[in-house]
Protein backbone atom coordinates (compact mmCIF):
# COMPACT_ATOMS: atom_id res chain seq x y z
CA UNK A 1 0.00 0.00 0.00
CA UNK A 2 1.13 3.11 -0.70
CA UNK A 3 0.04 6.39 1.61
CA UNK A 4 0.28 9.69 1.79
CA UNK A 5 -0.46 12.27 4.30
CA UNK A 6 -0.96 16.02 3.19
CA UNK A 7 -2.91 19.29 3.15
CA UNK A 8 -3.42 18.90 -0.57
CA UNK A 9 -4.61 16.26 -3.03
CA UNK A 10 -4.57 17.25 -6.51
CA UNK A 11 -7.07 14.79 -8.65
CA UNK A 12 -5.94 15.30 -12.26
CA UNK A 13 -3.04 16.74 -13.55
CA UNK A 14 -4.14 18.70 -16.85
CA UNK A 15 -2.65 22.00 -16.95
CA UNK A 16 -5.31 23.25 -14.51
CA UNK A 17 -4.29 20.67 -11.90
CA UNK A 18 -0.42 20.99 -12.24
CA UNK A 19 -1.01 24.87 -12.05
CA UNK A 20 -3.23 24.66 -8.71
CA UNK A 21 -0.73 22.21 -7.32
CA UNK A 22 2.03 24.78 -7.80
CA UNK A 23 0.18 27.74 -6.28
CA UNK A 24 -0.72 25.10 -3.36
CA UNK A 25 2.81 24.36 -2.83
CA UNK A 26 3.56 27.92 -2.91
CA UNK A 27 1.65 28.47 -0.08
CA UNK A 28 3.53 26.21 2.21
CA UNK A 29 0.77 23.51 1.51
CA UNK A 30 2.34 19.63 1.33
CA UNK A 31 1.00 18.49 -1.79
CA UNK A 32 0.46 15.82 -3.58
CA UNK A 33 -0.74 15.60 -7.25
CA UNK A 34 -2.50 12.01 -8.72
CA UNK A 35 -3.10 11.03 -12.24
CA UNK A 36 -4.89 7.96 -13.81
CA UNK A 37 -2.74 8.98 -16.98
CA UNK A 38 0.85 9.10 -17.74
CA UNK A 39 2.32 11.87 -19.35
CA UNK A 40 2.42 12.79 -22.68
CA UNK A 41 -1.19 12.09 -23.24
CA UNK A 42 -3.96 13.05 -25.70
CA UNK A 43 -6.35 16.12 -24.49
CA UNK A 44 -8.70 18.57 -26.45
CA UNK A 45 -8.78 21.71 -25.35
CA UNK A 46 -5.82 24.05 -27.08
CA UNK A 47 -7.25 27.19 -28.39
CA UNK A 48 -5.72 29.96 -25.84
CA UNK A 49 -7.65 33.70 -25.52
CA UNK A 50 -6.03 37.63 -24.46
CA UNK A 51 -7.97 36.35 -21.34
CA UNK A 52 -5.99 33.23 -20.43
CA UNK A 53 -2.58 34.36 -21.30
CA UNK A 54 -3.11 37.69 -19.25
CA UNK A 55 -4.95 35.72 -15.96
CA UNK A 56 -1.86 33.26 -16.55
CA UNK A 57 0.84 35.94 -16.38
CA UNK A 58 -0.95 37.30 -13.34
CA UNK A 59 -0.85 33.52 -11.56
CA UNK A 60 3.05 33.23 -12.46
CA UNK A 61 4.09 36.97 -10.62
CA UNK A 62 1.86 36.99 -8.06
CA UNK A 63 3.06 33.31 -7.41
CA UNK A 64 6.46 33.40 -8.39
CA UNK A 65 6.13 30.68 -11.31
CA UNK A 66 9.35 31.70 -13.14
CA UNK A 67 9.75 28.48 -15.56
CA UNK A 68 6.18 29.33 -16.88
CA UNK A 69 6.29 32.85 -17.63
CA UNK A 70 7.26 32.34 -21.26
CA UNK A 71 4.21 30.16 -21.61
CA UNK A 72 2.15 33.57 -21.44
CA UNK A 73 2.53 33.99 -25.47
CA UNK A 74 3.29 32.28 -28.19
CA UNK A 75 6.74 34.14 -29.29
CA UNK A 76 8.10 33.89 -25.54
CA UNK A 77 7.00 30.43 -24.97
CA UNK A 78 8.82 29.37 -28.96
CA UNK A 79 11.97 30.63 -27.95
CA UNK A 80 12.20 29.24 -24.54
CA UNK A 81 10.64 25.97 -24.86
CA UNK A 82 10.88 24.69 -28.62
CA UNK A 83 10.24 21.44 -27.40
CA UNK A 84 6.82 22.51 -26.44
CA UNK A 85 4.59 22.60 -29.34
CA UNK A 86 2.16 25.22 -30.33
CA UNK A 87 0.54 27.22 -33.27
CA UNK A 88 0.45 30.99 -33.13
CA UNK A 89 -3.47 32.48 -32.85
CA UNK A 90 -3.42 36.11 -34.11
CA UNK A 91 -7.10 35.72 -33.36
CA UNK A 92 -10.67 33.89 -34.24
CA UNK A 93 -11.18 33.81 -37.76
CA UNK A 94 -15.10 33.14 -39.42
CA UNK A 95 -15.81 31.71 -43.04
CA UNK A 96 -19.47 30.40 -44.06
CA UNK A 97 -19.87 28.07 -46.21
CA UNK A 98 -23.00 26.91 -48.57
CA UNK A 99 -23.71 23.32 -48.60
CA UNK A 100 -23.03 21.86 -52.09
CA UNK A 101 -21.02 24.63 -52.86
CA UNK A 102 -16.80 25.63 -52.61
CA UNK A 103 -16.25 28.64 -50.70
CA UNK A 104 -16.35 31.45 -52.51
CA UNK A 105 -15.06 34.33 -51.32
CA UNK A 106 -16.94 37.76 -51.80
CA UNK A 107 -15.41 41.57 -52.61
CA UNK A 108 -17.53 42.65 -49.76
CA UNK A 109 -16.50 40.47 -47.47
CA UNK A 110 -19.95 39.60 -46.74
CA UNK A 111 -18.49 35.64 -45.55
CA UNK A 112 -15.87 36.08 -43.63
CA UNK A 113 -15.03 37.39 -40.05
CA UNK A 114 -11.50 37.97 -38.60
CA UNK A 115 -11.59 39.09 -34.92
CA UNK A 116 -8.11 39.98 -34.43
CA UNK A 117 -7.21 38.77 -30.87
CA UNK A 118 -3.47 40.88 -30.13
CA UNK A 119 -1.61 43.39 -32.92
CA UNK A 120 0.85 41.80 -33.88
CA UNK A 121 3.25 38.39 -34.04
CA UNK A 122 5.29 39.26 -31.20
CA UNK A 123 2.02 39.30 -28.73
CA UNK A 124 0.17 36.56 -30.47
CA UNK A 125 -1.53 33.63 -28.09
CA UNK A 126 -0.69 30.17 -28.62
CA UNK A 127 -2.58 27.04 -29.43
CA UNK A 128 -1.46 24.12 -26.81
CA UNK A 129 -0.79 20.84 -27.86
CA UNK A 130 -1.90 19.76 -24.78
CA UNK A 131 -0.03 16.47 -24.94
CA UNK A 132 3.39 18.97 -24.59
CA UNK A 133 2.12 22.16 -22.72
CA UNK A 134 0.29 19.42 -20.07
CA UNK A 135 3.43 17.15 -19.40
CA UNK A 136 5.42 20.68 -19.49
CA UNK A 137 3.80 21.90 -16.38
CA UNK A 138 3.15 18.36 -14.86
CA UNK A 139 7.19 18.41 -15.44
CA UNK A 140 7.72 21.99 -13.52
CA UNK A 141 5.45 20.67 -10.65
CA UNK A 142 7.50 17.62 -10.25
CA UNK A 143 10.84 20.12 -10.39
CA UNK A 144 9.26 22.12 -7.78
CA UNK A 145 9.32 18.85 -5.14
CA UNK A 146 5.76 18.15 -5.62
CA UNK A 147 5.13 14.40 -4.97
CA UNK A 148 3.75 13.32 -7.96
CA UNK A 149 1.85 9.82 -9.13
CA UNK A 150 0.78 8.68 -12.31
CA UNK A 151 -1.02 5.91 -13.38
CA UNK A 152 -3.14 6.28 -10.46
CA UNK A 153 -6.71 6.04 -10.26
CA UNK A 154 -8.80 7.56 -8.11
CA UNK A 155 -11.52 5.32 -6.90
CA UNK A 156 -13.28 6.70 -4.25
CA UNK A 157 -12.98 9.77 -1.80
CA UNK A 158 -14.40 9.49 1.23
CA UNK A 159 -14.54 11.63 4.63
CA UNK A 160 -12.16 10.53 7.66
CA UNK A 161 -13.15 12.53 10.72
CA UNK A 162 -11.47 15.90 9.18
CA UNK A 163 -9.79 14.71 6.70
CA UNK A 164 -10.57 12.96 3.41
CA UNK A 165 -9.21 9.96 2.30
CA UNK A 166 -8.63 9.52 -1.09
CA UNK A 167 -8.48 5.83 -2.62
CA UNK A 168 -7.33 4.25 -5.64
CA UNK A 169 -4.70 2.52 -7.38
CA UNK A 170 -0.95 2.44 -9.01
CA UNK A 171 -1.07 -0.13 -11.34
CA UNK A 172 -2.32 -2.84 -9.22
CA UNK A 173 -0.79 -1.85 -5.59
CA UNK A 174 -3.45 0.48 -3.50
CA UNK A 175 -3.00 3.67 -2.43
CA UNK A 176 -4.64 6.12 0.33
CA UNK A 177 -3.80 9.67 0.62
CA UNK A 178 -5.05 11.80 3.54
CA UNK A 179 -5.60 15.18 2.73
CA UNK A 180 -7.15 18.47 4.56
CA UNK A 181 -8.40 19.79 1.09
CA UNK A 182 -9.17 18.03 -1.92
CA UNK A 183 -9.15 20.22 -5.14
CA UNK A 184 -10.84 18.03 -8.34
CA UNK A 185 -9.20 18.65 -11.64
CA UNK A 186 -10.12 15.58 -13.21
CA UNK A 187 -11.95 17.29 -16.14
CA UNK A 188 -15.17 15.76 -17.39
CA UNK A 189 -14.58 12.36 -15.02
CA UNK A 190 -15.92 14.94 -11.72
CA UNK A 191 -14.06 12.10 -9.13
CA UNK A 192 -15.78 14.40 -6.39
CA UNK A 193 -19.07 15.24 -7.55
CA UNK A 194 -19.21 10.94 -8.12
CA UNK A 195 -18.05 10.48 -4.52
CA UNK A 196 -20.11 13.08 -3.20
CA UNK A 197 -22.89 12.11 -5.59
CA UNK A 198 -23.64 15.41 -6.63
CA UNK A 199 -26.22 16.00 -9.23
CA UNK A 200 -24.85 16.68 -13.11
CA UNK A 201 -27.84 18.16 -14.90
CA UNK A 202 -27.67 18.11 -19.10
CA UNK A 203 -31.62 19.43 -19.41
CA UNK A 204 -31.69 22.74 -17.89
CA UNK A 205 -28.69 23.90 -20.19
CA UNK A 206 -29.85 25.82 -23.89
CA UNK A 207 -27.10 24.63 -25.98
CA UNK A 208 -27.41 21.29 -27.48
CA UNK A 209 -24.03 19.95 -29.52
CA UNK A 210 -22.16 16.91 -30.09
CA UNK A 211 -18.84 16.54 -31.44
CA UNK A 212 -16.30 14.88 -33.83
CA UNK A 213 -12.55 15.26 -33.65
CA UNK A 214 -8.92 14.54 -34.05
CA UNK A 215 -5.53 15.62 -35.07
CA UNK A 216 -4.42 15.43 -38.20
CA UNK A 217 -1.39 15.55 -40.55
CA UNK A 218 -1.15 16.86 -44.22
CA UNK A 219 -4.68 18.80 -44.41
CA UNK A 220 -4.33 21.64 -46.95
CA UNK A 221 -3.68 24.98 -45.55
CA UNK A 222 -6.81 27.66 -44.99
CA UNK A 223 -4.41 30.40 -46.19
CA UNK A 224 -3.90 28.71 -49.54
CA UNK A 225 -7.17 27.06 -50.50
CA UNK A 226 -8.48 30.84 -49.53
CA UNK A 227 -6.19 32.50 -52.23
CA UNK A 228 -6.95 29.33 -54.44
CA UNK A 229 -10.46 30.46 -54.14
CA UNK A 230 -9.73 33.96 -55.44
CA UNK A 231 -9.14 35.35 -51.86
CA UNK A 232 -7.73 38.96 -51.91
CA UNK A 233 -5.78 38.66 -48.18
CA UNK A 234 -4.47 41.79 -48.60
CA UNK A 235 -6.60 43.62 -45.86
CA UNK A 236 -7.24 41.61 -43.07
CA UNK A 237 -5.83 42.20 -39.67
CA UNK A 238 -3.72 38.82 -39.63
CA UNK A 239 -2.84 35.65 -41.88
CA UNK A 240 -6.36 34.10 -41.66
CA UNK A 241 -5.09 30.80 -40.71
CA UNK A 242 -2.86 31.55 -38.04
CA UNK A 243 -6.01 32.24 -35.65
CA UNK A 244 -9.07 29.85 -34.42
CA UNK A 245 -10.38 29.12 -37.70
CA UNK A 246 -13.55 28.54 -37.94
CA UNK A 247 -15.86 27.48 -40.65
CA UNK A 248 -19.54 27.53 -40.48
CA UNK A 249 -21.30 25.03 -42.42
CA UNK A 250 -24.99 23.66 -42.03
CA UNK A 251 -26.11 23.07 -38.28
CA UNK A 252 -22.63 23.58 -36.85
CA UNK A 253 -18.78 24.80 -37.35
CA UNK A 254 -15.68 23.45 -37.84
CA UNK A 255 -12.76 24.68 -35.59
CA UNK A 256 -9.10 24.36 -37.20
CA UNK A 257 -6.07 24.80 -35.15
CA UNK A 258 -2.75 24.75 -36.74
CA UNK A 259 0.64 23.55 -34.71
CA UNK A 260 3.93 24.55 -36.13
CA UNK A 261 4.73 20.80 -36.15
CA UNK A 262 2.48 19.98 -39.42
CA UNK A 263 -0.06 18.77 -36.75
CA UNK A 264 -4.05 20.58 -37.26
CA UNK A 265 -6.59 20.19 -34.96
CA UNK A 266 -9.88 19.94 -36.31
CA UNK A 267 -13.35 19.15 -35.22
CA UNK A 268 -16.84 19.57 -35.85
CA UNK A 269 -19.45 20.62 -33.04
CA UNK A 270 -22.80 19.81 -34.62
CA UNK A 271 -26.58 21.35 -33.60
CA UNK A 272 -27.87 18.00 -32.17
CA UNK A 273 -31.40 18.80 -33.31
CA UNK A 274 -29.92 19.17 -36.61
CA UNK A 275 -27.55 15.87 -36.64
CA UNK A 276 -28.82 13.68 -34.18
CA UNK A 277 -26.27 11.56 -32.46
CA UNK A 278 -26.36 7.86 -33.65
CA UNK A 279 -24.07 5.54 -31.31
CA UNK A 280 -23.68 3.35 -33.60
CA UNK A 281 -22.39 5.27 -36.52
CA UNK A 282 -18.61 4.98 -36.93
CA UNK A 283 -16.89 9.25 -36.32
CA UNK A 284 -14.53 8.73 -39.36
CA UNK A 285 -17.72 7.80 -41.60
CA UNK A 286 -19.93 10.80 -40.00
CA UNK A 287 -16.88 12.94 -40.69
CA UNK A 288 -16.07 12.04 -44.08
CA UNK A 289 -20.34 12.71 -44.67
CA UNK A 290 -20.71 15.61 -43.50
CA UNK A 291 -17.10 17.14 -44.61
CA UNK A 292 -17.46 15.86 -48.58
CA UNK A 293 -20.63 18.61 -48.37
CA UNK A 294 -18.51 21.48 -48.37
CA UNK A 295 -16.21 20.78 -51.70
CA UNK A 296 -13.14 23.76 -50.31
CA UNK A 297 -13.55 21.71 -47.00
CA UNK A 298 -13.17 18.32 -48.59
CA UNK A 299 -10.28 19.25 -50.97
CA UNK A 300 -8.26 20.40 -47.47
CA UNK A 301 -8.57 17.30 -46.12
CA UNK A 302 -8.19 14.84 -49.57
CA UNK A 303 -4.85 14.37 -48.61
CA UNK A 304 -5.15 14.07 -44.67
CA UNK A 305 -4.39 11.29 -42.55
CA UNK A 306 -5.23 10.88 -38.60
CA UNK A 307 -1.76 11.92 -36.61
CA UNK A 308 -0.49 8.86 -34.90
CA UNK A 309 -1.88 10.34 -31.53
CA UNK A 310 -5.27 9.91 -33.00
CA UNK A 311 -5.86 6.56 -34.83
CA UNK A 312 -9.23 7.32 -35.32
CA UNK A 313 -11.70 10.59 -34.45
CA UNK A 314 -13.32 10.72 -31.20
CA UNK A 315 -17.43 11.72 -31.41
CA UNK A 316 -18.80 11.89 -28.23
CA UNK A 317 -22.91 12.44 -27.53
CA UNK A 318 -24.47 16.07 -25.72
CA UNK A 319 -21.30 18.01 -24.44
CA UNK A 320 -23.11 20.16 -22.14
CA UNK A 321 -23.39 19.39 -18.61
CA UNK A 322 -23.52 21.59 -15.26
CA UNK A 323 -22.89 20.26 -11.35
CA UNK A 324 -25.46 21.56 -8.45
CA UNK A 325 -22.22 22.27 -6.72
CA UNK A 326 -18.66 23.05 -7.57
CA UNK A 327 -17.64 22.95 -3.77
CA UNK A 328 -18.10 22.67 -0.87
CA UNK A 329 -16.15 22.26 2.77
CA UNK A 330 -12.81 21.18 2.51
CA UNK A 331 -12.61 20.54 -1.38
CA UNK A 332 -13.24 22.24 -4.51
CA UNK A 333 -12.94 21.54 -8.38
CA UNK A 334 -11.91 23.42 -11.20
CA UNK A 335 -14.63 25.39 -13.86
CA UNK A 336 -14.91 22.30 -16.16
CA UNK A 337 -15.26 19.47 -13.68
CA UNK A 338 -18.74 21.91 -12.61
CA UNK A 339 -20.01 22.11 -16.28
CA UNK A 340 -18.80 22.52 -19.44
CA UNK A 341 -21.16 23.79 -22.55
CA UNK A 342 -19.15 24.02 -25.98
CA UNK A 343 -16.14 24.97 -27.49
CA UNK A 344 -17.61 27.71 -30.08
CA UNK A 345 -15.61 30.85 -29.09
CA UNK A 346 -13.26 29.29 -27.14
CA UNK A 347 -13.80 29.87 -23.29
CA UNK A 348 -12.57 26.89 -21.96
CA UNK A 349 -9.37 27.41 -20.25
CA UNK A 350 -9.46 31.31 -20.21
CA UNK A 351 -12.59 29.89 -17.44
CA UNK A 352 -10.13 27.30 -15.64
CA UNK A 353 -7.77 29.46 -15.28
CA UNK A 354 -10.02 32.09 -14.00
CA UNK A 355 -11.26 29.99 -11.59
CA UNK A 356 -7.50 28.72 -10.64
CA UNK A 357 -6.89 32.63 -9.94
CA UNK A 358 -10.35 32.98 -7.49
CA UNK A 359 -9.84 29.25 -5.74
CA UNK A 360 -5.80 30.52 -5.04
CA UNK A 361 -7.12 33.62 -3.43
CA UNK A 362 -9.69 32.03 -1.73
CA UNK A 363 -6.79 29.76 0.43
CA UNK A 364 -4.41 32.65 0.25
CA UNK A 365 -6.80 34.68 2.77
CA UNK A 366 -9.42 31.97 4.41
CA UNK A 367 -7.08 28.86 4.52
CA UNK A 368 -7.97 27.34 8.23
CA UNK A 369 -10.42 29.84 8.73
CA UNK A 370 -14.13 29.95 10.01
CA UNK A 371 -14.96 31.89 6.16
CA UNK A 372 -13.74 28.97 4.20
CA UNK A 373 -16.47 27.38 4.11
CA UNK A 374 -19.02 30.25 2.85
CA UNK A 375 -16.00 31.43 0.50
CA UNK A 376 -16.15 28.22 -1.09
CA UNK A 377 -20.14 28.19 -1.45
CA UNK A 378 -19.39 31.50 -3.03
CA UNK A 379 -17.02 30.29 -5.33
CA UNK A 380 -19.72 27.33 -6.44
CA UNK A 381 -22.39 29.69 -7.12
CA UNK A 382 -19.79 31.86 -9.32
CA UNK A 383 -18.80 28.95 -11.78
CA UNK A 384 -22.75 27.76 -11.91
CA UNK A 385 -23.24 31.88 -13.22
CA UNK A 386 -20.43 31.45 -15.31
CA UNK A 387 -21.71 27.99 -17.24
CA UNK A 388 -25.38 29.61 -17.09
CA UNK A 389 -24.25 32.48 -18.94
CA UNK A 390 -21.53 31.16 -21.64
CA UNK A 391 -24.41 28.74 -21.59
CA UNK A 392 -26.81 31.51 -23.28
CA UNK A 393 -23.99 33.65 -25.02
CA UNK A 394 -23.28 30.67 -27.11
CA UNK A 395 -26.75 29.34 -27.43
CA UNK A 396 -27.47 32.77 -29.22
CA UNK A 397 -24.83 32.02 -31.53
CA UNK A 398 -26.54 28.66 -32.46
CA UNK A 399 -29.80 29.92 -32.93
CA UNK A 400 -28.32 32.49 -35.53
CA UNK A 401 -25.58 30.02 -37.30
CA UNK A 402 -28.18 29.88 -40.41
CA UNK A 403 -27.17 33.66 -41.31
CA UNK A 404 -23.89 34.59 -41.01
CA UNK A 405 -24.68 38.50 -40.65
CA UNK A 406 -26.91 37.56 -37.81
CA UNK A 407 -24.07 35.16 -36.56
CA UNK A 408 -21.62 37.78 -36.25
CA UNK A 409 -24.07 40.58 -34.61
CA UNK A 410 -24.87 37.44 -31.75
CA UNK A 411 -21.51 36.65 -31.40
CA UNK A 412 -20.15 40.26 -30.76
CA UNK A 413 -21.76 39.84 -27.47
CA UNK A 414 -18.98 37.29 -26.67
CA UNK A 415 -16.45 39.83 -28.08
CA UNK A 416 -17.97 42.61 -25.65
CA UNK A 417 -17.86 40.34 -22.40
CA UNK A 418 -14.51 39.31 -23.18
CA UNK A 419 -13.01 43.31 -23.39
CA UNK A 420 -15.18 44.31 -20.63
CA UNK A 421 -13.18 41.59 -18.13
CA UNK A 422 -9.83 42.03 -19.94
CA UNK A 423 -10.46 46.03 -19.42
CA UNK A 424 -11.68 45.34 -15.39
CA UNK A 425 -8.81 43.10 -15.08
CA UNK A 426 -6.26 45.59 -16.20
CA UNK A 427 -8.19 48.45 -14.08
CA UNK A 428 -7.66 46.03 -11.20
CA UNK A 429 -11.63 46.20 -11.07
CA UNK A 430 -11.86 42.37 -10.80
CA UNK A 431 -11.80 40.68 -7.14
CA UNK A 432 -12.17 37.08 -6.53
CA UNK A 433 -15.56 36.97 -6.39
CA UNK A 434 -15.99 38.47 -9.91
CA UNK A 435 -17.23 35.96 -12.93
CA UNK A 436 -15.49 35.19 -16.03
CA UNK A 437 -16.18 37.59 -18.73
CA UNK A 438 -18.29 39.27 -16.31
CA UNK A 439 -20.95 36.98 -16.35
CA UNK A 440 -22.51 38.58 -12.91
CA UNK A 441 -22.63 41.64 -14.44
CA UNK A 442 -26.30 42.38 -14.78
CA UNK A 443 -26.25 44.94 -17.50
CA UNK A 444 -25.08 42.06 -19.55
CA UNK A 445 -26.65 39.53 -18.78
CA UNK A 446 -29.77 41.18 -19.42
CA UNK A 447 -28.44 41.86 -22.92
CA UNK A 448 -27.38 38.37 -23.62
CA UNK A 449 -31.43 37.77 -22.36
CA UNK A 450 -32.62 39.91 -24.79
CA UNK A 451 -30.63 38.61 -27.23
CA UNK A 452 -31.85 34.93 -26.88
CA UNK A 453 -35.01 35.74 -26.61
CA UNK A 454 -35.21 37.83 -29.86
CA UNK A 455 -33.55 34.76 -31.64
CA UNK A 456 -35.63 32.45 -30.39
CA UNK A 457 -38.68 34.33 -31.32
CA UNK A 458 -37.68 34.31 -34.83
CA UNK A 459 -36.45 30.95 -34.88
CA UNK A 460 -40.54 30.51 -34.25
CA UNK A 461 -41.41 32.68 -37.06
CA UNK A 462 -41.37 33.14 -41.18
CA UNK A 463 -37.83 34.21 -41.96
CA UNK A 464 -39.91 37.52 -43.78
CA UNK A 465 -41.18 38.63 -40.41
CA UNK A 466 -37.43 38.55 -39.37
CA UNK A 467 -35.55 42.06 -38.80
CA UNK A 468 -33.09 43.10 -42.12
CA UNK A 469 -29.64 42.42 -41.31
CA UNK A 470 -28.86 46.16 -40.84
CA UNK A 471 -31.16 46.48 -38.38
CA UNK A 472 -30.62 43.76 -36.33
CA UNK A 473 -27.08 44.52 -35.88
CA UNK A 474 -28.40 48.29 -35.20
CA UNK A 475 -30.55 46.69 -32.67
CA UNK A 476 -26.86 44.89 -31.28
CA UNK A 477 -25.33 47.98 -31.53
CA UNK A 478 -27.64 49.32 -29.05
CA UNK A 479 -26.90 47.05 -26.37
CA UNK A 480 -23.91 46.74 -26.53
CA UNK A 481 -22.82 50.35 -26.93
CA UNK A 482 -24.20 51.66 -23.34
CA UNK A 483 -22.35 48.62 -21.91
CA UNK A 484 -18.93 49.72 -23.58
CA UNK A 485 -19.85 53.33 -22.65
CA UNK A 486 -20.52 53.14 -19.01
CA UNK A 487 -18.04 50.34 -18.13
C1 LIG B 1 -14.36 19.16 -28.15
C2 LIG B 1 -13.78 20.14 -27.18
C3 LIG B 1 -13.05 21.22 -27.65
C4 LIG B 1 -12.54 22.15 -26.76
N1 LIG B 1 -11.85 23.24 -27.27
C5 LIG B 1 -11.40 24.19 -26.43
C6 LIG B 1 -10.68 25.32 -26.93
O1 LIG B 1 -10.45 25.49 -28.11
N2 LIG B 1 -10.23 26.23 -26.03
C7 LIG B 1 -10.46 26.08 -24.70
O2 LIG B 1 -10.05 26.95 -23.93
N3 LIG B 1 -11.10 24.99 -24.19
C8 LIG B 1 -11.59 24.04 -25.02
N4 LIG B 1 -12.24 22.96 -24.52
C9 LIG B 1 -12.35 22.80 -23.07
C10 LIG B 1 -11.06 22.13 -22.54
O3 LIG B 1 -10.90 20.86 -23.12
C11 LIG B 1 -11.05 21.92 -21.07
O4 LIG B 1 -11.48 23.09 -20.45
C12 LIG B 1 -9.62 21.59 -20.58
O5 LIG B 1 -9.06 20.51 -21.31
C13 LIG B 1 -9.63 21.19 -19.17
O6 LIG B 1 -8.31 21.00 -18.72
P1 LIG B 1 -8.06 20.39 -17.28
O7 LIG B 1 -6.62 20.46 -17.01
O8 LIG B 1 -8.96 21.02 -16.26
O9 LIG B 1 -8.62 18.90 -17.41
P2 LIG B 1 -8.17 17.70 -18.35
O10 LIG B 1 -7.22 18.09 -19.39
O11 LIG B 1 -9.46 17.04 -18.77
O12 LIG B 1 -7.40 16.77 -17.34
C14 LIG B 1 -8.04 15.96 -16.41
C15 LIG B 1 -7.03 14.92 -15.93
O13 LIG B 1 -7.66 14.19 -14.90
C16 LIG B 1 -7.26 12.84 -14.99
N5 LIG B 1 -8.26 12.01 -14.34
C17 LIG B 1 -9.55 11.84 -14.68
N6 LIG B 1 -10.15 10.96 -13.85
C18 LIG B 1 -9.21 10.56 -12.94
C19 LIG B 1 -9.22 9.65 -11.85
N7 LIG B 1 -10.32 8.96 -11.52
N8 LIG B 1 -8.09 9.48 -11.15
C20 LIG B 1 -6.96 10.16 -11.47
N9 LIG B 1 -6.90 11.03 -12.51
C21 LIG B 1 -8.01 11.24 -13.24
C22 LIG B 1 -7.18 12.58 -16.49
O14 LIG B 1 -6.34 11.50 -16.78
C23 LIG B 1 -6.64 13.91 -17.01
O15 LIG B 1 -5.24 13.90 -17.17
C24 LIG B 1 -12.76 22.00 -25.39
C25 LIG B 1 -13.46 20.88 -24.91
C26 LIG B 1 -13.98 19.96 -25.79
C27 LIG B 1 -14.75 18.77 -25.26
Amino acid sequence: MIQFDVDLAVIGSGFGGSLMAMIGQRMGFRTVLIDRAKHPRFTIGESSTPIANMVLRDLVQRYKLAGIEPLCQYASAEQAYPDVTLGIKRGFSYFWHRTGEPFQPQADRSNEWLVPGNPDDSTADAHWLRRDVDQFLFKQARANAIATMENTDVTDVTRDGDRWCVAGYHSEEPVRIYAQFVLDASGGTGVMLKALEIPVSVDCMKTKTRTLYGHFTDVGNWFDAYQQAGGIVEGHPYRCDEAAVHHIIEGGWMWQLQFRNGVTSAGLVLDQDRHPYHPDRYPDEEWHLIVERYPTLAQQFAGARMHEETFHLVGTDRLQRIAERSAGAGWASLPNVGGFVDPLHGTGIAQILCGIERLAAIWEHSWGRDDLEAQLDAYSRTVRTEIEFIDSLLHACYLSMDDFSRFKSASRLYFTASSMYQRRFRQGRIQPEHAFLCADDDLLQNAVTQVVDRLTEEAQSPPEQRAEAAEFDRWIDGLVEPLEKND
